[in-house]
């Protein structure tokens, strides 16, 4: 009887430097690889032509050909669909019923399943589950840190309890690794798999096409990401400013992925950028955060903001998400995002802002529009930051302070050139004058929404009444 291990790959989608797949094969059993396109999340999508799905399938055809590059066993990638739970049952059925899945025709075993641990609350509870049904047949499921250089349990205050502010949590974080640099960054090469990989996949099948899970093929960037040091350098200079093609390095699909490993992202950073290094940290506290405030992912952190009298009119929200709101700044991002599945942080801040403060409309919708057009999108990172925006979150910005987002492009995109290369109607002079004095420019393109200083008002009016009670 063979005993074979599986790597279950989920969020970090590499050979290279990838801590499950090292734990994976120090057992030195041979090892099976795994993914489940999972439909508990597919099904959620609102549409079957989803840039993630395009990417992630990409990276899997690149995870499938590294294999077979080094161990020389071709399609050997096991790609299920269905929910984890279903696709685990049916893969331990398949191996118990059907002694031909092992080529040499003798009986399987698996003894252990590997994979990188999440923190996310639906991650949780699916891990829970699989964790049972293996349980029962006796088989381990060995969740490994990787995805993050500490997890969500390793920064902690001096009385055990998470930090909820950023600023003490990142100096701990900093500190914790100063301590532990090398073992904490220790980064691998790819790993050798000749005679290692167990080809299940012959048996069951490898990578089906999109269609065969019901999505048609849409554009996605390269799913193997090198760095630009030209970015990365200068990040502090540039990052805030849409304008700058390329001003931000487009690593967050990576990152959400595990297309790149975390380690040698935070080794560049540690050499290169302390600004992009806070930024990388600011993902580990929203992970964090998930984790141990997982109420936090539907509803306010703190609580009180529960109480805020949302307007959510149907026909505003519409607007905002077609990018017709007569903001220029809002609009070009709305449009970027809507095109692209990408907008610049900067006027995700403006944008988020403009949707819970000037329209007062409950964080959780924007969120959800978010989620369903981002690239890099990511439960932590976006629940974090709308909350931020929102002012309900854990180191919010105070709900008084209220951008101005006529004020942000003229900060911020001083020339328009960001504006206009997403709203082309704005082309005359007179619109060019008009774009940080929205409502005197092209009769082509609407006039706000709402007038800024009424929106003010009546957001700290609503904001009031919702704390006082
Ligand atoms: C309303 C709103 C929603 C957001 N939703 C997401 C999301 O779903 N997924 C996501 O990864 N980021 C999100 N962000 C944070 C930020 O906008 C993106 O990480 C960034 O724009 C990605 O650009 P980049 O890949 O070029 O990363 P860079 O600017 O080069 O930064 C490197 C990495 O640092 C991390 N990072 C940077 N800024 C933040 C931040 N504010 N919070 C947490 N991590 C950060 C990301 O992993 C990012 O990829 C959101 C911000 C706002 C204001």
């Amino acid at each position: 009887m063979e005993r074979v291990n599986i790597m279950w790959f989920r969020r970090d989608i590499r050979l290279k430097d990838n801590r499950a797949l090292e734990a994976a094969l120090a057992g030195g059993l041979r090892v099976l690889p795994l993914f489940i396109f999972d439909t508990v999340i597919l099904d959620q999508l609102p549409s079957r032509e989803d840039i993630r799905v395009s990417f992630i399938h990409k990276a899997l055809t690149n995870l499938n050909s590294d294999i077979y590059a080094i161990s020389g066993i071709k399609d050997s990638l096991l790609c299920l669909h269905g929910r984890p739970a279903d696709a685990f049952e049916y893969l331990l059925n398949g191996i118990e019923s059907d002694k031909s899945l092992n080529s040499k025709k003798q009986s399987l075993k698996i003894e252990g399943v590997y994979c990188g641990d999440d923190y996310e609350p639906y991650a949780l509870e699916r891990d829970k589950e699989v964790e049972a049904l293996l349980h029962k047949r006796g088989i381990g499921l060995h969740k490994i840190k990787d995805h993050v250089i500490l997890s969500p349990r390793e920064v902690l205050k001096a009385d055990g309890n998470p930090y909820t502010i950023y600023t003490p949590y990142s100096k701990l974080w900093r500190a914790t690794l100063a301590c532990d640099r090398e073992n904490l960054l220790k980064s691998s090469s790819m790993p050798a798999l000749a005679g290692k990989i167990f080809p299940a996949a012959e048996n069951f099948n490898s990578i089906p096409r999109l269609a065969d899970i019901g999505f048609s093929e849409c554009e996605s960037p390269d799913a193997r990401w090198t760095p630009d040091f030209s970015i990365i350098d200068n990040y502090g200079k540039i990052r805030d400013y849409p304008a700058v093609e390329n001003g931000t390095t487009g690593i967050g699909v990576h990152l959400r992925f595990g297309t790149v490993s975390i380690r040698e992202v935070v080794t560049i950073a540690l050499e290169h950028n302390d600004t992009w290094l806070g930024e990388l940290i600011w993902r580990e506290f929203f992970q964090q955060i998930i984790f141990n405030f997982p109420h936090s992912a539907t509803g306010s952190f703190k609580k009180q903001y529960d109480h805020i009298e949302w307007r959510n009119d149907e026909t505003e929200i519409e607007r905002w998400m077609a990018g017709e709101t007569g903001y220029p700044l809002v609009d070009a991002g709305m449009r970027e995002l809507n095109t692209t599945g990408h907008m610049h942080n900067r006027v995700r801040m403006v944008a988020a802002s403009f949707l819970t403060k000037h329209l007062l409309v409950d964080w959780r919708i924007g969120e959800a529009y978010f989620a369903s057009k981002l690239l890099d999108y990511d439960l932590a990172s976006n629940v974090g930051n709308w909350q931020w925006a929102a002012g309900s979150g854990c180191d919010a910005a105070p709900y008084f302070r209220v951008f101005n987002p006529a004020e942000q492009a003229r900060k911020f995109d001083p020339a328009g050139r960001y504006i206009t290369r997403w709203l082309p109607e704005l082309n005359t002079k007179a619109d060019l004058q008009s774009l940080f004095t929205p409502g005197t420019g092209t009769s082509k393109y609407p006039a706000p929404m709402v007038d800024h200083k009424f929106a003010r008002e009546r957001a700290l009016a609503t904001y009031a009444k919702a704390l006082k009670g």
